[in-house]
C-alpha cells in the first residue's frame, strides 16, 4: 500500500534513506508547508549522480534547505558505474610534478574533437573551475589514486582517477552529505513537471513518490506508478538528471540506426526529464549526437590489432577516435552479416593499458556485455574461438608487425600514445582476444545552459529564472565527440555552480 499522508511520506523517505549505501540522510525538520505544496525547501535538486550530489552539497553549505530527489530506489545514476576520470587543470598533482597546463589548453583540446559543435566559452568556464572543484571534493573526503594521466586527446598530464572509481567518489561525498542537517533525500521519487509561477520563475516540482521504475519501459511513458505531490523551492530548482542513452524510442527517432545498440549507462538514463524541461520552456540542443565506449578504454585499443572475422583482415586504424571506431565497426557489421570484429593483444600490449582494473574485470568475465577477454596459447585457438580463418589472420599479423617496425602502418595508426610506443605483437603467443562492440555511454545533447548553469529558454535564449541544469542533462558544451575524462569536470563544475547560484537566488514568496 502506498503512503498517502505527509507523515507516511516522511516515514517512507526515512526508510528509503536507511537502505541507502553509506547514506541515511535525515529528513529536514524545518521544511515549510502551504496549501499548494506538501513541503517547501530553498533548493530542490533532481538527480543523485555526481552533478546532483555536488549541487546539493554546495547549496546546503550556502545555508539552503535542500531536497534531493531520485527516481530510482538507489542513489548514484550513471556516475556510480563510471570511472569518473577527471580532467583537472591546476591540481596539486600537476603542481607537484611541474606540469605546464592552462584552462585555455584544456578548452582548446575539447574544441579540437567537438567537430565544430562544442562551446569554447562553456569549456573554458569548466576548465577554469576544475581546480576549485577538485579542492571542493578533496576537502569533502574524495581521494585520488595518485596517478596523473595524459589520456587520449589531452595535451597535458591532467587526468585524476578517484579511488574506487565513481562509486568510491560518491560514497565519500555521501558520507559528507550525511553530516549536513539541511539536506533531505527521497528515493523512488520522480519529478514529472517543473512548476512555474505567473512570472515564469521555477518555484517547485510536481513529483511522484513511491515511483517504481520499470526496466521494460525505457521511455517511462507507460509508467503510471507513484503518488502525485508537489514540492516547493523558494530559491531554485536544479535538474541534474543525466543523459538519455537508454531511451530506445527517443534515440531511434533521432538516429534510427542506434535503436539496437547497447549501453552501459544507468537504467534511469531515459529522455523523460529532458521532455519535462522542454515542457517548462527550456531549449534542447544537439540531441542527435552520441558518444560510444568500449569494454576496454578506447585509447588503449591502439596497442593491439583489430580483425574482421569474415575476412581475417584489418579494416581500419585501431588508434581512431571512439566515434570513428564505432562508425567503422558498425558499418562493417552491416556488410559482414553482423559479425563483431575482435582485438588481438599480447602480454606487452596489455601492460601498456592505463586502466588495469578494467583488464582484470574483462579477464574475469566481469565487464558486462561483450566485455570478456580470453587468453589463448595459439593464434589458431584464438581464430577458432572468433570464427576467423587462422591463415588469413596470421598473414594480417605478419603485415601488421612489419608496418609497426617500419613505421608505415597501412591504416596510418598513431605509433605512440601517452609517451609509449606501439610495438609489434608476438607471433607465437600467448594471445588475448576481445570483441569490439560499441556501447552508448554518453549523450552530449541536452538542455542549453549558460556559465551560471541557468537553463536557457526556447523562446528567446534567456535564462529561465530559478531553473538550473548541470551534468549530462546539459547540452551544447562538448559537441560531437566529448573528450575522455571531461564529463566528470563538467558535472562537478556546473553542479557546484548550480548549487551555489540556486542558493544565492532571492527567495520567492510561495
Ligand atoms: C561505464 C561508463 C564510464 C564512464 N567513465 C567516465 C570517465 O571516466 N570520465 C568522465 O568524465 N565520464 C565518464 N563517463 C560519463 C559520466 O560518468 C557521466 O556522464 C556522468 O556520471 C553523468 O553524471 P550526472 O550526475 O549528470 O548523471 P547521472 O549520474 O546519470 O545521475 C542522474 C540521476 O538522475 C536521476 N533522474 C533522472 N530523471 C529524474 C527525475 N525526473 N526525477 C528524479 N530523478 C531523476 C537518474 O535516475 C540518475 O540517478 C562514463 C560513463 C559510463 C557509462
Amino acid at each position: 500500500m502506498q503512503n498517502t499522508t505527509r507523515r507516511g511520506l516522511l516515514r517512507s523517505a526515512a526508510l528509503a534513506a536507511a537502505a541507502l549505501p553509506a547514506a541515511g540522510f535525515s529528513r529536514q525538520a524545518n521544511a515549510e508547508t502551504s496549501p499548494q505544496f506538501e513541503a517547501i525547501y530553498d533548493v530542490i535538486v533532481v538527480g543523485s549522480g555526481v552533478a546532483g550530489t555536488i549541487a546539493a552539497i554546495a547549496a546546503a553549505e550556502k545555508g539552503a534547505r535542500v531536497l534531493m530527489l531520485e527516481k530510482l530506489n538507489r542513489l548514484g545514476g550513471t556516475s556510480r558505474f563510471s570511472g569518473l576520470n577527471f580532467a583537472c587543470v591546476g591540481s596539486p598533482a600537476q603542481k607537484t610534478k611541474g606540469v605546464k597546463d592552462t584552462p585555455e589548453m584544456l578548452a582548446r583540446d575539447m574544441q579540437k574533437v567537438s567537430g565544430g559543435f562544442g562551446s569554447y566559452e562553456l569549456a573554458l568556464v569548466m576548465a577554469q573551475n576544475t581546480a576549485r572543484a577538485e579542492k571542493f571534493m578533496t576537502e569533502r573526503g574524495v581521494r585520488w589514486d595518485g596517478r596523473l594521466l595524459k589520456l587520449g586527446g589531452h595535451s597535458a598530464e591532467r587526468c585524476l582517477i578517484p579511488e574506487g572509481d565513481g562509486a568510491g567518489l560518491l560514497t565519500a561525498l555521501w558520507a559528507h552529505m550525511k553530516t549536513l542537517e539541511n539536506i533531505t533525500v527521497i528515493t523512488s521519487a520522480k519529478a514529472d513537471e517543473v512548476i512555474l509561477d505567473d512570472a515564469g520563475r521555477a518555484v517547485g516540482v510536481e513529483v511522484r513518490t513511491n515511483y517504481r521504475f520499470d526496466m521494460s519501459d525505457s521511455s517511462e511513458e507507460s509508467n503510471k506508478t507513484g503518488r502525485k505531490t508537489r514540492f516547493g523551492a523558494k530559491r531554485g530548482v536544479v535538474f541534474a538528471t543525466g543523459g538519455f542513452s537508454r531511451d530506445k524510442a527517443f534515440r531511434s527517432v533521432e538516429v534510427p540506426f542506434l535503436a539496437g545498440v547497447s549501453t552501459t549507462t544507468s537504467e534511469g538514463a531515459t529522455a523523460a526529464s529532458l521532455k519535462t524541461l522542454v515542457r517548462a520552456g527550456a531549449c534542447p540542443v544537439h540531441l542527435m549526437l552520441y558518444r560510444f565506449a568500449y569494454a576496454l578504454p578506447t585509447e588503449d585499443m591502439v596497442w593491439g590489432m583489430m580483425i574482421d572475422p569474415a575476412t581475417g583482415k584489418r579494416f581500419m586504424s585501431e588508434g581512431s577516435s571512439r566515434n570513428t571506431l564505432a562508425e567503422g565497426s558498425l558499418k562493417l557489421r552491416l556488410a559482414n552479416g553482423d559479425r563483431k570484429p575482435f582485438m588481438i593483444y599480447d602480454d606487452k600490449a596489455l601492460s601498456k593499458f592505463h586502466n588495469m582494473n578494467r583488464i582484470g574485470r574483462s579477464l574475469n568475465g566481469l565487464n558486462g556485455i561483450d566485455g570478456t577477454m580470453y587468453k589463448f596459447d595459439t593464434l589458431e585457438a584464438l581464430c577458432e574461438h572468433y570464427g576467423a580463418d587462422a591463415k588469413a589472420v596470421a598473414e594480417s599479423l605478419k603485415v601488421y608487425n612489419e608496418g609497426i617496425r617500419s613505421k608505415k602502418d597501412a591504416f596510418e595508426k598513431p605509433l605512440e600514445r601517452t609517451g609509449r610506443a606501439v610495438e609489434p605483437l608476438t607471433e607465437t603467443g600467448p594471445f588475448y582476444g576481445i570483441v569490439v562492440s560499441p556501447r552508448l555511454n554518453y549523450t552530449p545533447g541536452g538542455i542549453r545552459f549558460d556559465a551560471k548553469a541557468r537553463a536557457l529558454s526556447m523562446k528567446d535564449g534567456s535564462p529561465i529564472p530559478g531553473l538550473y541544469v548541470c551534468g549530462e542533462a546539459g547540452g551544447g558544451l562538448h559537441g560531437a565527440e566529448r573528450m575522455t575524462a571531461c564529463s566528470m569536470p563538467a558535472c562537478a563544475v556546473f553542479g557546484l555552480i548550480a548549487g551555489e547560484e540556486a542558493a544565492a537566488m532571492n527567495p520567492t514568496n510561495i
